[in-house]
């Protein structure tokens, strides 16, 4: 009896793995395209952090006409959970990151290369593993939980490196007869692989992030096939990165420390490995030290946050581009209207350690982008939000024409205002724009410097009565409220006044913020004379009278 036998005996139904070498084309890329994947397991779960993993890949594939494609590493069926592929892809698809292959839907893929999902490739595994058996570079074990538990208790007490390993490895010298007895008695196993690794010597690894590692070889005999047949994690990877021939393998940096194994692994298996890119980890500051953003701890690690407030995707990535490269920063000032397609990503660039997450950074990104958008896009897109989160805001953007006008105060010129971030903030922006929730609100008016009622009266009812005309244009309308400052004893121009303050009450400024306030109750608003173009004749008056009615 020979390993043949053996690994006949253990996987009779296998195919040669010159089966799969076969069936498997080669991808037919230009030179230097990038071929990478997205990994999870069917969580449903998307953290930031592999947002931006999936970010920089997608980019770099896109960068190079390469191909992304998603794999969904399911071999650890505790960690499933129900629908979890599909919210994987609804994360991704939210961000504008829906990968070139892979699974579409929960049953459903796309691509050349499948299947994508790890507990449909069982056979393929099998296949693999019994290649390394035939070679003797694997082989059953069949140690006991007992038995292992024993082992680590010896081992801990003896104050030795824990592992399955060297002397510790009780069944890697089995002759191939007794292992077949064994099976043939039914014996439960498992299939390790028979590591050549010497924990003395180093191995050297070039990281496209990290630079030069070196580790100490892989000598532990670790467990290739589980006992319910299927792969454990490390050896689904070398066998599904060359079969779809990943490129470059870019994750976490939590990865770095299996090297050793991976590598072992590519080269037992004769396979060419592919390069590795260790992204570090985006990290909070807490209570003075720094962590990694926790999906326990930080709302804002779950990228459905980013959905669920209303934060556009352009922004959420843009975010991402500028954590990833530091020259990001000075590409956006040099071209502030170009698309991120434009911007070149450069792996040698990454960061070594983690960038610290800036809320407010990405929010300040979001107010830019958008400001750049038209009042049409963010009318749709306040809308589509509206209508998953807020019935109310809806509601009011059911006048699509009014809303429009809404929108378009201050936009569309070179200097758009900036003052929303997330389509949650979109409400209050404009509540005040419209009569019915106006009337609604329980708000005090402030009218900041002007403090006694008289002058309030003085200016509102004298705006009113003689200065407001609807069909005034703006600089006559300007002019008017200019007239009417000096008519009430107030600087005309707030220059004259700051020459000479002690000569007047007040200037032309504080006459509108009373208008300001009268019509809006709020001191700051984008420009006044559109929103009263806006709000109409009508509107103003109602409102100015309720001001004069709450003094
Ligand atoms: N399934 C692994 C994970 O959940 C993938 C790691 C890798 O990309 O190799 O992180």
């Amino acid at each position: 009896m020979d390993y043949k036998d053996l690994a006949n005996l253990i996987f009779p139904d296998a195919k040669p793995i010159s089966y799969y070498e076969e069936k498997y084309a080669k991808r037919n890329l230009k030179e230097g395209a990038i071929v990478t994947r997205f990994a999870p397991s069917p969580t449903g779960f998307v953290h930031l952090g592999s947002l931006y993993q999936v970010a920089i890949a997608k980019k770099l594939a896109k960068q190079t006409d390469g191909v992304l494609f998603l794999r969904i590493e399911d071999t650890d069926q505790k960690r499933e959970v129900e629908n979890g592929v599909t919210g994987i892809i609804k994360s991704l698809e939210d961000f504008g990151l829906t990968p070139d292959e892979g699974m579409i839907d929960e049953v459903n893929e796309k691509g050349d290369y499948g299947p994508y999902k790890q507990s449909l490739r069982k056979d393929i595994y099998q296949a693999y593993a019994k290649h390394l058996l035939e070679q003797g570079k694997a082989y059953p074990c069949f140690a006991t939980t007992e038995e292992l538990e024993e082992m680590r208790e010896k081992q801990e007490k003896a104050k030795i490196r824990p592992g399955y390993y060297g002397v510790w490895a009780k069944y890697r010298n089995l002759s191939v007869e007794e292992a077949a007895e064994k099976i043939k008695n039914g014996e439960e196993y498992i299939v390790r692989l028979k590591s050549p690794g010497n924990e003395e010597k180093r191995i050297k690894h070039h990281d496209l992030i990290k630079g030069n590692v070196d580790f100490p070889e892989n000598d532990q005999d670790i467990v290739i096939i589980k006992a319910d047949g299927l792969p454990t994690y490390h050896f689904a990877h070398a066998v599904d990165d060359h079969l779809m021939q990943t490129t470059h393998v870019i994750r976490g940096d939590e990865w770095l420390s299996s090297i050793p194994i991976h590598l072992q692994l590519f080269q037992m298996l004769e396979f060419k490995a592919p390069k590795y890119a260790h992204i570090a980890p985006i990290m909070k500051e807490d209570d003075g030290g720094k962590r990694k953003l926790s999906k326990r701890k930080d709302p804002e690690a779950a990228v459905s946050y980013y959905t669920d407030e209303g934060i556009p995707k352009e922004a959420v990535i843009e975010y991402l581009l500028n954590i990833a490269n530091s020259n990001f920063e000075s590409w956006r000032k040099a071209n502030p209207n170009a698309s991120l397609d434009d911007f070149e990503l450069q792996i040698s660039k990454m960061s070594v350690s983690g960038a610290l997450f800036d809320i407010v950074k990405i929010l300040d990104i979001s107010k830019t982008v958008i400001s750049k958008y038209t009042a049409e896009q963010i009318y749709d897109e306040a809308m589509k939000w509206a209508k998953v989160y807020d019935k109310e805001l809806e509601q009011m953007l059911e006048n699509k024409e009014y809303a429009l006008k809404v929108f378009g105060i201050e936009r569309g010129n070179a200097k758009p205002r900036k003052d929303i971030s997330k389509w949650s903030d979109v409400k209050d922006n404009i509540i005040y724009m419209y009569d019915d929730k106006f009337d609604g609100i329980d708000e005090k008016y402030d009218y900041q410097k002007v403090q006694d009622k008289e002058t309030i009266e003085k200016i509102v009812k004298l705006y009113i009565e003689k200065y407001y005309n609807e069909n005034d244009d703006k600089q006559t309308w300007f002019d008017k409220i200019k007239d009417l400052a000096e008519e009430i004893g107030y600087a005309r121009e707030v220059k004259e006044w700051k020459k000479e303050p002690e000569k007047w009450p007040g200037h032309v400024g504080d006459v509108s913020t009373v208008l300001r306030v009268a019509l809006t109750r709020r001191s700051n608003t984008p420009d006044m004379y559109e929103i009263m173009q806006v709000l109409g004749k009508d509107s103003i008056k109602a409102r100015f009278e309720k001001a004069l009615k709450a003094l």
